[in-house]
């Protein structure tokens, strides 16, 4: 890993800098280019937008480890709402939470009835309902939270990470289940004693697991893969393999983030693939936002530039 992504990650999760960049004009500016606002309200109006192009989407609502359990009512209440705004605008779109949104530092039987009061309703309007992966720490509860709602419903899939060592082990316990499973390369900071620490080894692994996914057993009631990934490279492997073993297209989607890669979310769209847009907002944007400067350096220069513009 690259000193300047470690620097980037270390200072994602430093309190001094979050509360000063966040106030400051230049930083505003730059996020601009990847979240079209801080209002759930400005994420739909961009899904909206893109619909026509054939480009579906997911809401993610930023902020993440809340500091006390009442918080995460506010957050279950939200995404209560936010289902309600998606059907009120006539778009396909799904949700996607981190369980450190809806309590699991606090308390992980209450986070998992966050999670059932949203999987409820979201069960009622036919909503998919996704969770995010958090560091390392969070993989093991996280999975086991999805085990828990996944006897519930089969509309909900959990993220994955190639960078991690025991991913492969992981997806084994999940394919059995039948679950829908969104295999990205994993944005955190982690040592070498819990993922592979360099890129290329990441790279390979998250092909090694898309492989494992696209054979014929994982074919159980609620099985699917979201390819959560902006390396075209990477996305061109795979489609040579689902041309090669014939994959239906109702197994699997492309998914990529709001503002990254627009152009191929398009030419993946012209080429037939389903293709999600994920699409984030929200006022607690900082960590979020360094994890998507540190993906790739010319992001900073970005922003630098942005330090001289008006
Ligand atoms: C739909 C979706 C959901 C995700 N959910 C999670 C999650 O739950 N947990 C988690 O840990 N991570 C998640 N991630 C982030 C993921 O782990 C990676 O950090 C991120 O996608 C960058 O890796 P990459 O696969 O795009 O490949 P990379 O090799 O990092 O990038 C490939 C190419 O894509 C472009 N690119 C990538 N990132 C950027 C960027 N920030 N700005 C501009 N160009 C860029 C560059 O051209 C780069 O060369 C998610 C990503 C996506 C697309």
């Amino acid at each position: 890993m690259s000193v300047m992504r470690k620097a980037i990650l270390w200072a994602s999760t430093n309190a001094w800098i979050r509360e000063n960049a966040m106030r400051t004009g230049f930083v505003k500016r730059s996020v601009s280019k990847f979240m079209p606002g801080e209002r759930i309200e400005d994420a739909i109006k961009a899904a909206q937008a893109l619909k026509p192009t054939g480009l579906n989407t997911i809401f993610t609502r930023l902020g993440e480890n809340i500091t006390r359990l009442e918080e995460a009512d506010e957050v279950r209440d939200h995404y209560l709402k936010v289902i309600d705004l998606i059907q009120q605008a006539g778009i396909d779109a799904q949700i996607s939470i981190k369980p450190t949104q809806l309590g699991y530092d606090q308390n992980f039987e209450a986070c998992v009835t966050h999670c059932l009061t949203i999987i409820e309703k979201c069960e009622k309007t036919g909503t998919f309902f996704w969770i995010d992966m958090e560091g390392s720490p969070y993989v093991e509860g996280t999975i086991a939270l999805f085990k828990r709602l996944r006897t519930h419903t089969p509309n909900i899939g959990i993220a994955i990470q190639s960078y991690l060592y025991r991913t492969e082990k992981d997806i084994e316990e999940l394919v059995a289940l039948g679950s829908a499973i969104r295999v990205v390369k994993g944005a955190y900071l982690e040592p070498a004693d819990v993922a592979f620490p360099a890129k290329a080894d990441v790279d390979e692994n998250y092909h090694k697991i898309c492989e494992r996914l696209l054979r014929d057993d994982n074919t159980k009631p609620g099985a699917l893969t979201h390819f959560g990934t902006h390396d075209i490279a990477l996305q061109e492997r795979i489609l040579k393999l689902i041309s090669e073993r014939k994959v239906a297209s109702s197994r699997y989607e492309f998914a990529m983030l709001f503002g990254i890669q627009g152009g191929r979310q398009q030419d993946l769209i012209k080429m037939g693939q389903r293709t999600r847009c994920l699409i984030s907002y929200g006022e607690f944007w900082f960590p979020w936002y360094m994890r998507r400067l540190a993906e790739r350096p010319a992001n900073v220069w970005f922003v630098v530039k942005n330090m001289f513009s008006r």
